[in-house]
């Protein structure tokens, strides 16, 4: 009776430190660290993406200018070409005016340039977070396997533990597994406790004299309640 009891604390003690270890994998903190590393990665790559679009709207914006002035060039030119214009002053004008328009179109193709410069720039950049990224997903990857891994080799565990309890708990008295149960959540592992001949175990301090006497002369060997700690005490 006293074993049966016992063995039961034993496996539930089991399961609870499989459960708490099931709780507590170190490698579910790990897996936080990553998904935390992961979404910065990912925030990051998503600044830089949002920069390159604004570099690409300018580049297109000024590809844009550029082919306006080079057209109004083009038609200035083709009218001086043509002799349409003859007035030495006109002819001038026109010229100044076709330089300057030349010049304008030069400078918003140097604009372009070092637009696509920095829009490469920027492309490198979100290539390289992305290697970084990928590194972040892989440690996902290989951490979710590990904790399913780990998780899977726990519940086998406790699916033994509970096998276990169950072949046994017929073993122990009904009344005095109700008790165990009840009492449990209160006293966890030293639910039931041994009474050593002159202490209960789980009593915190020494067990009154009285008390010890109380239990060393009840009759028989049936389990008994401390009535200073109210554990179950096993002789
Ligand atoms: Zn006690």
């Amino acid at each position: 009776m006293t074993d049966a009891l016992l063995n039961i604390q034993h496996l539930d003690v089991a399961a609870d430190q499989l459960r708490h270890r099931r709780d507590h994998l170190q490698a579910r903190a790990a897996l936080e660290q990553a998904l935390a590393d992961q979404r910065a990665q990912q925030d990051r790559i998503d600044e830089v993406a949002l920069s390159r679009v604004d570099v690409a709207n300018r580049q297109r914006r000024l590809e844009n200018e550029a082919q306006l002035v080079s057209d109004r060039a083009d038609a200035d030119e083709a009218k001086l070409y043509s002799g349409e214009v003859k007035g030495l002053k006109d002819l001038e004008a026109l010229q100044h005016e076709i330089a300057t328009l030349r010049d304008r179109q030069r400078g918003f193709e140097d604009e372009t340039l070092e637009a696509m410069e920095e829009a490469e720039v920027l492309a490198a950049r979100i290539a390289e977070l992305e290697a970084a990224r990928q590194s972040a997903d892989e440690q996902v990857s290989v951490l979710r396997a590990e904790i399913e891994a780990l998780e899977a080799e726990i519940d086998d565990e406790l699916t033994q533990v509970a096998a276990d309890r169950l072949s046994k708990v017929g073993e122990v008295d009904g009344a005095l597994l109700a008790e165990y149960e009840r009492l449990r959540p209160a006293f966890g592992a030293a639910t039931a406790v041994m009474f050593d001949g002159s202490r209960c175990v789980g009593c915190p301090s020494t067990m009154p004299a009285m008390e010890v006497d109380r239990l060393k002369h009840l009759d028989g060997t049936d389990p008994a309640s401390c009535s200073e700690c109210g554990r179950i005490v096993l002789r």
